[in-house]
């Protein structure tokens, strides 16, 4: 069992991490930058060390001063939670490397998983489905890539094996834009990400996106904990998710969920995942697997029970799976949306002092958040400040709760997109009945 935890994060992943360390009696210690002084875990952990100024390169992406951190406060593994050093390979290794315990999947699987090309490989030969497209990298050749680009059928798009945060990635509508395409988004993905690998996939027009979580001990043992639906996005970037996925055929989705269990078991997969994955008319198409655990994790823990972070941390302690999958009961539905600091209408972020907070409550209202009166939101990192999650025994119920939420919560002194939650997105008739595509949203701000 693990007895000290680094948590290498802030914000409210942070707090998540803390509190399910604490029920698990494990001391934890809080890194924060110069500018996370006052993040409320940085208050409630057992130690805290500054790892460096404001901006992230210099802190939370500081992996010398992690390490640092933690054997100076004597930890024995390290949390990455989301975004920052979470799906870096190098920084997995180093950690393990140093004598700490990664809470996570092996350095070698991040890396299999990290490459969108190499996953693909790997996810074929487990039987997932994927999307149709060059199943390898696209190369330099002209004459291939139009042959390949005709093979799939267009609309097309190319995207970078390194790519992540929905980026590295181009639509591309007819074969006469193709190779310049191509060329773009090599040369962008080169700088973003250092690796000008790209490949291409059939464009998929009215996708839902649709992820399946997982659970693996690394020792024989894997477990689904069923689906979540993230179609609601902005600029690939999810804003409301629910869990299970509505209106989708309960074999359908438990055949893609088993071929999951089976490819974690392939790949000898460890710690929490999830498979994400376009689902068009009927059909099930792999993206890529994030090896972390996740924003949206809130809405699949209301519907199991399970607490995620809980097993990542067992798991990690070295605890075989004592959840079976005959255990995990589905119960109602969970619905999660993601409270930032920004403009709800232009999007541009609000950082500054919250000068009053109030949190919804309630039955089945849980509030994943580490703001409160007085702090101040940094200009520095992302934007979300917290989430808000309503569970109900049917989705109806799940909704309605959120609405109440929504109209319950106050946050005063900066701006945020709490408005476009309840004044646009769960007013929508469509949404509320359920199975709108990833470019819905989109489409309804810019008629609105
Ligand atoms: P990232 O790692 O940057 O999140 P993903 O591969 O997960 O990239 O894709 C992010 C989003 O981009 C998806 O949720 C979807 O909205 C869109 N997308 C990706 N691939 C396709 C495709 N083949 N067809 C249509 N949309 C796609």
């Amino acid at each position: 069992m693990l007895e000290k935890v680094l948590i290498a994060n802030r914000g409210e992943i942070a707090l998540r991490i803390m509190r399910a360390c604490r029920e698990l009696g494990i001391r934890t210690v809080a890194v924060y930058s110069k500018a996370d002084r006052d993040l409320m875990h940085v208050r409630l952990a057992d130690e805290a060390v500054c790892i460096g100024p404001a901006p992230s390169a210099q802190s939370y992406l500081n992996i010398p001063s992690i390490i640092s951190a933690a054997e100076v406060t004597d930890a024995d593994a390290i949390h990455p939670g989301y975004g920052f050093l979470a799906e870096n390979a190098d920084f997995a290794e180093i950690v393990e490397r140093s004598g700490f315990t990664f809470i996570g999947p092996r350095a070698e699987t991040i890396r299999l998983m990290g490459n969108k090309v190499s996953a693909i490989e790997a996810m074929k030969k487990a039987g997932v489905p994927t999307v149709p497209g060059s199943g390898g990298p696209v190369g330099e050749n002209a004459d291939e890539a139009l042959r390949l680009g005709r093979e799939i059928g267009y609309p097309v798009i190319i995207k970078a094996a390194a790519g992540g945060g929905g980026r590295g990635m181009r639509v591309v509508e007819s074969e006469h834009q193709l190779l310049n395409a191509i060329t773009l988004t090599r040369s962008e993905a080169k700088n973003a990400f250092g690796d000008d690998t790209v490949y291409m996939e059939k464009f998929l027009q009215h996708p839902r996106h649709v992820e399946i979580q997982v659970l693996a001990d690394g020792q024989g043992n894997v477990i689904h904990l069923g689906d979540r639906d993230c179609s609601l996005q902005r600029r690939h970037q999810k804003v409301v998710e629910e869990a299970p996925a509505p209106g989708i055929p309960p074999e359908i989705k438990n055949e893609v969920a088993e071929r999951c269990v089976k490819a974690c078991l392939d790949i000898n997969y460890r710690g929490a995942g999830t498979f994400e994955f376009l689902y068009e008319d009927g059909n099930f198409y792999f993206i890529e697997m994030n090896t972390r655990v996740q924003v949206e994790h809130p809405v699949s823990e209301m519907i199991t029970g399970v607490d995620i972070v809980k097993q990542q941390l067992l798991i990690a302690g070295g605890e075989p799976l004592a959840i079976r999958q005959q255990d995990v009961l589905f119960q109602g539905h969970a619905i999660e949306v993601r409270v930032n600091a920004e403009d709800p209408v232009s999007f541009t972020p609000s950082p500054g002092k919250i000068s009053y907070f109030h949190a919804p409550g309630g039955n089945g209202v849980r509030v994943d958040s580490h703001i409160y009166s007085g702090y101040t939101v940094p200009p520095y990192y992302d934007s979300l400040i917290g989430k808000i999650i309503t569970w109900g025994p049917d989705r109806e119920s799940a909704f309605a709760r959120m609405r109440n939420a929504l109209e319950e919560v106050v946050v005063e002194g900066i701006k945020t997109n709490i408005p476009l939650h309840r004044d646009k997105i769960f007013r929508d008739k469509a949404f509320a009945k359920g199975g709108v595509d990833i470019h819905y949203l989109e489409k309804k701000l810019r008629n609105s």
